[in-house]
């Protein structure tokens, strides 16, 4: 898959793209990330992107052409054979969600543009395909929502996590949150590992893990049961666990 994020704060990302999970990813040949500047596409020679709001009011607003022209750059070389995505962030966009973040994997190409100031001009929108929010918060611009995108996204993409890192155990991954994890030692401050997953029964270790997923679920964030596609045995766990 191939990444390009336009922003006017480059800097912001060198350390955030280059480790972990998205670091080895590029070095695989899975993942590669472009970051661009928009200043580079500005039309005057101090490289502003911004103006003041038509109408008056705090703040400043990103200019139409200079984003206009950056994403006309970067997609008029598409990756792969399908037309990329385009991605605004907004607050206003369709919330990210896990399922969101498998779409975005199965693509070829995505760019992502970062807004920042008041917004960007509303007439530039068509050139997107997808905006784009990351919860119902006001992050100062749009950089840290694409890492968001792009990590959630490129964790998806096969071959990218090994096996012992697979997300399909993660929270969200089948709609419910994940069950809790220990490691050694066996006893820390006094608190034992549960009894089961030092027992090597597989069956029952799995028994176990389903029904702590459920439970926490059931008791964190019952509106994901509404959708999650639960089993028979699902919900046999579930009408127990209401039962107790
Ligand atoms: N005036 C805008 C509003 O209230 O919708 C907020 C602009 S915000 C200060 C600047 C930029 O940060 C936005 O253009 C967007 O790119 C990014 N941003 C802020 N919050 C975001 C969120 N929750 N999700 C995605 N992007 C966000």
């Amino acid at each position: 898959m191939h990444v390009d994020i336009l922003t006017i704060f480059p800097g912001m990302f060198y350390g955030a793209i280059s480790e972990s999970i998205l670091g080895r990813a590029q070095e695989q040949g899975l993942l590669e990330i472009s970051i661009h500047d928009i200043r580079n596409f500005s039309q005057d020679k101090h490289n502003s992107v911004d103006d003041y709001p038509f109408g008056g009011g705090p703040g400043m607003v990103m200019q139409a052409e200079p984003i206009w022209a950056a994403v006309q750059s970067v997609t008029s070389a598409p990756y792969g054979s399908r037309p990329p995505r385009v991605i605004l962030t907004t607050p206003a966009g369709k919330q990210f969600t896990q399922e969101m973040a498998k779409e975005f994997a199965s693509e070829e190409h995505l760019v992502i543009v970062c807004g920042h100031y008041e917004g960007i001009d509303e007439r530039v929108s068509d050139v997107f395909t997808d905006e784009v929010s990351i919860g119902d918060f006001v992050l100062t611009g749009g950089e840290l929502a694409s890492m968001v995108i792009v990590d959630a996204t490129a964790r998806l993409i096969p071959g990218v996590l090994g096996d012992s890192e697979s997300a399909k155990g993660d929270s969200f991954y089948d709609g419910i949150l994940d069950y809790p994890h220990y490691t050694r030692p066996r006893q820390w401050r006094g608190m034992d590992v549960p009894e089961v997953l030092v027992s090597g029964d597989h069956e029952k270790i799995r028994v176990w893990r389903r029904t702590e997923a459920l439970k926490r679920t059931l008791m964190r964030r019952p509106d994901l049961l509404e959708t999650a596609a639960l089993t028979d045995e699902d919900r046999q766990i579930l009408r127990s666990l209401l039962n107790q």
